[in-house]
C-alpha cells in the first residue's frame, strides 16, 4: 500500500491493536504503573510519566501525521514550548521568537530570559533585514509561528529554515493554527513542529494538551529524556480524548475552512468592517507565500472593527453564536478582543509594535451553519449602527 494520507493516519492510528480482546478502538489505560515481566526486565511502560500506551498512540499519530520521526506528548502547548527550551538552551544561548507570537509564549520566554535561563530576541520575522540581523548573533533556536496570532502574518518557512540552518540553528514552527492537514513543516525544512493540542488538534475545547514532533529521531530521544525529567508529559485520560478528536481532524479542517470562507465574504461588504487580515485575501502581504507553503488558508481570522470603541463592545455583546472566550479551533464559534484577552499580558508596547490595536478582533470559526453565523454577524452589526443614531 502507497504511504496513507492524513487523513487516514488520523481515523486508523491504533485502530483494531488491542490483542487482548481485540477492541477496534484502542482503550485506555489509566494505571500509573506496569509489571514488570520478570526480576531485571524492564518493560516498554513502567510508570506513566515516562510512558503510557495511550499516550504512545498519540505520539505515533502526530508525529506520522507531521512526517516526523517521533513525538512528546506534553500537559499543554506551553510544557511543549517549555520543554523544547529546557531541553536545547542554557543561559549563554539565544532563541529567536516572532515578534507578534502567541502572548503566553511571549510570557513564557520573556520570563525565563530575565531569570537569566537564556537569551531572548522577538523579531518581526516577516522584516528580512531584521530577520537576518538577528540571526548575525548566532541563535541556538529559531522559533516561528505562522500564521501567527492575532494577525495571520505569513513567513516563508522554506527560506527562514535555510538561512537559521547556516546560522547553526535550529528551527521550530508553531503549527497550532493549521494543523498538519494545511501545513507541514518539517517537510518545509524545520526541525521541529509544537501545537497546542489544545486547539484544532483536539478541536472540542474539552482538553488542554501540547506535542512536540522531531525530524530526527536523537532529538525525540532527547524530549522524551527531558520530558519525562521535568514532568511535562500528558496523561492518558488526555491523550485518549485528544486522539479521539484528531479521528474526525481532516473533516473538521474542510468546513472550518469553508465556513471562513463565506465569512471573509461577508464581512468584505459589511461597513464596520476596515481591515481583514486572513492569507487567503489577494491583498494579504503573505498571500503567495501562503499559497506555495499551506494547503489550506485556514479559519483564524482577524478584522479591524471601523465604528467606535463603544460600538465595538455592544456589537461583541450582541453576537449569539460567536463566545467571547479566548482559545480557539473548537467546534464553537468565538470572538476574542486579543488586546484585553489573549494578548493582554504583552504591555501596550509590545502590543503596539506587534500591530495589536483596541479595535482589532479575532474570529475563531467554527462548525455552525455558515448561514447562521453570518446572519448573527449582521444582526450584531445592525445593532451596533442604531447605537449612535
Ligand atoms: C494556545 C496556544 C499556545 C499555548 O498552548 P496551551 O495549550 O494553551 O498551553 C501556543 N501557541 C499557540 C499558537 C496557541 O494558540
Amino acid at each position: 500500500m502507497s504511504r496513507p494520507k492524513t487523513a487516514t493516519i488520523a481515523v486508523r492510528t491504533g485502530i483494531e491493536s488491542d490483542t487482548q480482546h481485540h477492541a477496534v478502538v484502542p482503550p485506555i489505560y489509566l494505571s500509573t504503573n506496569f509489571g514488570f515481566p520478570a526480576f531485571g526486565e524492564v518493560p516498554k511502560y513502567d510508570y506513566t510519566r515516562s510512558g503510557n500506551p495511550n499516550r504512545g498512540l498519540l505520539e505515533q499519530a502526530l508525529s506520522e501525521l507531521e512526517s516526523g520521526a517521533g513525538a512528546v506528548v506534553t500537559n499543554c502547548g506551553t510544557s511543549a514550548l517549555n520543554l523544547w527550551v529546557s531541553a536545547f538552551l542554557g543561559p549563554d544561548d539565544l532563541i529567536i521568537a516572532p515578534h507578534d507570537c502567541y502572548g503566553g509564549t511571549y510570557r513564557l520566554f520573556n520570563t525565563r530570559a530575565q531569570k537569566g535561563d537564556f537569551n531572548v530576541l522577538f523579531v518581526d520575522q516577516s522584516d528580512t533585514q531584521a530577520l537576518n540581523l538577528a540571526l548575525e548573533q548566532k541563535p541556538k533556536l529559531v522559533l516561528l509561528e505562522t500564521p501567527s496570532n492575532p494577525l495571520v502574518r505569513v513567513v516563508d518557512i522554506a527560506q527562514v529554515c535555510e538561512k537559521a540552518h547556516q546560522a547553526g540553528a535550529k528551527v521550530a514552527v508553531d503549527n497550532t493554527f493549521l494543523t498538519p492537514i494545511f501545513q507541514k513543516p518539517l517537510e518545509l525544512g524545520a526541525d521541529f513542529v509544537i501545537h497546542s493540542t489544545t486547539k484544532y488538534i483536539n478541536g472540542h475545547s474539552d482538553v488542554i494538551g501540547g506535542v512536540i514532533i522531531t525530524k530526527n529521531e536523537k532529538d525525540s530521544e532527547d524530549l522524551a529524556w527531558w520530558g519525562n525529567c521535568i514532568g511535562a508529559t500528558g496523561t492518558p485520560f488526555d491523550s485518549y480524548m485528544t486522539l479521539r478528536g484528531i479521528r474526525t481532524l481532516a473533516a473538521r479542517m474542510r468546513v472550518h475552512e469553508d465556513s471562513a470562507n463565506h465569512i471573509l465574504a461577508y464581512l468584505r461588504s459589511q461597513s464596520l468592517v476596515g481591515k481583514i487580515y486572513h492569507p487567503s485575501l489577494p491583498e494579504h502581504p503573505g498571500h503567495e507565500i501562503a499559497k506555495k507553503q499551506q494547503s489550506g488558508f485556514g479559519s483564524m481570522l482577524s478584522f479591524e472593527f471601523s465604528g467606535s470603541f463603544e460600538q465595538l463592545k455592544y456589537f461583541v455583546g450582541e453576537l449569539q453564536l460567536f463566545s467571547l472566550a479566548e482559545s480557539l479551533g473548537g467546534v464553537e464559534s468565538l470572538i476574542c478582543h486579543p488586546a484585553s484577552m489573549t494578548h493582554r499580558a504583552m504591555g501596550e508596547e509590545a502590543l503596539e509594535k506587534a500591530g495589536v490595536s483596541q479595535q482589532l478582533l479575532r474570529l475563531s470559526v467554527g462548525l455552525e451553519d455558515a448561514d447562521d453565523l453570518i446572519n448573527d454577524l449582521e444582526q450584531a452589526f445592525n445593532k451596533a449602527k442604531e447605537l449612535h443614531r
